[in-house]
């Protein structure tokens, strides 16, 4: 199995004219060769659609590509080998939304991250904020199922984000760092790695952070990520991201792309998504 990261070519050296905040970007080279430098679209459907739904959805995305935009569909799991025939051949991904910490055993109800790898996924999200509050993930445990995936060649998606009343209280980045260093398991190979900043309060909601929120955690989780040799790991936003906001989040520095809930739900804003996502791409190479 080919890893993600060695699919896109995780941690190419800047270019000269790239500006410095793009530098953490990877180069693609990805069968094709190069294309660029590029922005991640992920959609997490969630315990979303209907079967019906979802293969044409698949078909509808599957007719597009966006140069300069790598996709990855997280569907549910049942869903997994249909979504990855339906997107075979084309530059969308699959991946699981989630993995047990465990590679087998009495575990009714789980998936192991072996698994997902052995139904198409190249990747497997972790720490989403439902699965911290509807099953009392916490951050020992996602670096527990990181590890897994891990060694089941999958490369990890994992998220990261404050609730209201953490923001409010003016401790966000604290909590956020906290997460780091607790879901992120120590020694990982950057070009392994994507981390997906959501603040809590945005997911579902239609409150978008602000660009300047934004702007502010994403330098923090630079920081905290350069600090440790994993300055070419991309941080992606989630939250009510739209087809009417994408821009302005994509120009944010720091930002290599959106994970994506409700809107990639529907294929017209989901590709709305990418195009944008596509302007940016072209914009930093
Ligand atoms: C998510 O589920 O990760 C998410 C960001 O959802 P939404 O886009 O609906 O806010």
């Amino acid at each position: 199995m080919v890893a993600f990261g060695q699919w896109i070519g995780y941690g190419a050296t800047p270019r000269q004219g790239v500006p410095a905040r793009w530098c953490h970007y990877r180069q693609i080279r990805n069968r094709f060769g190069v294309r660029g430098i590029e922005v991640i679209i992920a959609a997490n459907w969630k315990m979303n659609p209907p079967l019906a739904d979802a293969a044409a959805l698949a078909v509808a995305y599957a007719a597009d590509s966006f140069d300069g935009v790598t996709r990855i569909l997280f569907p549910p799991a049942p869903y997994l080998v249909q979504m990855g025939v339906r997107l075979d051949g084309t530059d969308m991904l699959v991946g699981g939304q989630d993995c047990h910490h465990n590679a087998s055993g009495a575990h009714t109800g789980d998936v192991a991250a072996g698994m997902l790898a052995d139904c198409g996924a190249r990747v497997v999200l972790l720490g989403h904020s439902e699965r911290r509050a509807d099953h009392g993930e916490d951050d020992a445990l996602v670096a527990t199922k990181a590890a897994a995936a891990l060694s089941a060649g999958l490369d990890v998606m994992i998220c990261v984000g404050e609730t209201l009343d953490q923001r409010e209280a003016g401790s966000a980045e604290a909590v956020v760092t906290a997460q780091l260093e607790g879901s992120v398991p120590a020694g990982i190979d950057a070009s392994r790695l994507m981390l997906a900043y959501e603040p809590v309060w945005a997911i579902g909601t239609g409150k978008v952070a602000g660009v300047e929120e934004i702007a502010a955690m994403h330098a923090a989780i630079q920081q905290w990520l350069a600090k440790r040799d994993l300055a070419s790991v991309p941080i992606l936003y989630g939250g009510s991201v739209k087809p009417g906001n994408a821009d302005a989040i994509f120009g944010v520095p720091d930002v290599g792309g959106a994970l994506v809930g409700g809107a990639s739900l529907k294929a017209e804003d989901f590709n709305g998504i990418c195009s944008a996502g596509a302007r940016a791409a072209a914009a930093r190479s």
